[in-house]
């Protein structure tokens, strides 16, 4: 080909964090508690049921939604822990991942020019895929240590171009959490406007605590416009099994629909099906809330005499860290330099926040051994 350059269709957007820390943490050999992914394994009773649907045959493309048994058991899950019913026919599609419902839903209705509502610090995959679709993000920063959303200039960001707003309960990468009192401050906001509402909810089970997931799903006047997406991947420790879901309307569902089939038309079956059976346990994801907390109380008072402040997590499996006591470097910097020199690898936050403003924090995720968290606790203790 004579000419080699084309156009690219996204020039700002880099390498992602996430690939960039686990490959330095690989090849400097360190404790890598950067991207979000468990250390341990998934269990052995989930693995046997995979082997065991494609020993039975379960390998060739499943109906492009989803495998039914598996909508239906998220139905189940959704009524009994949120009180609403989705209907799996119309109403529930099983995705590649949380990041391809996302991407459905946005690429789903976002037309050129149109503005999306963005709360900042926020997961990478959002912007890039409206600017994609040719929309405009509206960043909205959270205030302060408890990421809290400011609904007033929410309210004032809202125009006659916004076309959706993005939300993300338990919040990556803070920790944070939405309460009743943020949901009934959108409801308000949204009510006698067409915009949609994207919940990205990929951490709702795990949330400490005794404090409770307020899925929109729970809020009807929330639901009947809401996008929920959630990823079996984050909940049944296999993120490299790239499974989830997105349940919404059937009106807007039929729209989702029809970008996922001209994406993936279906995604992988023996994994489908084991998890329909895994999910006839509930406890399979009540469990978890306990099992995480566990952790982040470990992770937290291992570091608790070091020089790092920081607020406990309400939920997910990051905790953030503020390193202002110990330099003023800048955050990306130092998440190199502790990388580099200390062999430990985390998430500078700035790279999430708008104009990536640097407030001294870095994210650490604790869903790993216990042993990986007293080795890395014991780096951060030295600083
Ligand atoms: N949303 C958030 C907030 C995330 O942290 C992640 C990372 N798992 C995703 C979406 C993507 O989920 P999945 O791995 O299921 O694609
Ligand atoms: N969600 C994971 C995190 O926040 C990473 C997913 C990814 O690598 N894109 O670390």
């Amino acid at each position: 080909m004579e000419n080699t350059t084309h156009k690219s269709k996204l020039p700002g957007i880099k390498t992602s964090i996430f690939s960039i820390m686990s490959k330095m943490a690989n090849d400097y050999n360190a404790i890598n508690l950067s991207q979000g992914f468990p250390n341990f394994e998934t269990d052995k009773a989930l693995k046997k049921l995979v082997t065991k649907a494609m020993n039975d045959g379960h390998n060739q493309y499943p109906p492009g939604p989803g495998v039914k048994i598996l909508r239906e058991q998220i139905s189940k899950k959704i009524v009994s822990l949120y009180g609403k019913t989705y209907d799996p026919d119309t109403e529930i599609t099983i995705t590649c991942g949380a990041t391809q419902a996302l991407y459905s839903a946005i690429t789903a209705f976002v037309h050129r020019d149109d503005e999306v509502i963005v709360l900042k610090p926020a997961y990478d995959s959002y912007e890039p895929t409206i600017k994609q679709n040719g929309g405009i993000p509206v960043q909205i920063q959270l205030k302060g240590e408890d990421f809290k959303v400011d609904w007033e200039e929410v309210g004032s960001a809202v125009s006659s171009a916004t076309k959706m707003i993005i939300i993300n309960t338990p919040h990556n990468p803070s920790g944070k959490i939405l309460t009743e009192r943020d949901m009934q401050e959108l409801q308000k906001i949204l009510s006698g406007t067409k915009i949609i509402l994207l919940s990205d909810e990929v951490y709702e089970h795990l949330i400490f605590d005794g404090k409770t997931h307020e899925s929109a799903s729970r809020y009807p006047k929330l639901a009947e416009r809401a996008i929920v997406c959630a990823s079996f991947g984050k909940t049944f420790h296999n993120t490299g099994w790239k499974t989830g879901y997105c349940v919404a309307p059937a009106s807007l569902m039929k729209e989702v629909r029809k970008i996922h089939e001209i994406a993936v038309f279906s995604v992988n079956h023996p994994m489908q099906v084991a998890y329909a059976e895994y999910l006839k346990d509930p406890e399979h994801y009540l469990e978890l809330s306990k099992f995480y907390q566990n952790k982040r109380d470990l992770f937290l008072n291992l570091i608790k005499d070091s020089r790092f402040s920081y607020t406990p997590s309400d939920g997910t499996y990051y905790q953030i860290l503020n390193f202002s006591a110990i330099t003023d470097e800048y955050d990306v910097d130092f998440a190199v330099r502790l990388l580099k020199e200390e062999g430990l690898a985390s998430i500078p936050v700035s790279v999430f926040n708008i104009n990536e403003k640097d407030n001294s924090q870095l994210r650490f995720c604790f869903a790993k051994t216990d042993e990986t968290l007293e080795k890395a606790a014991e780096i951060l203790c030295k600083l």
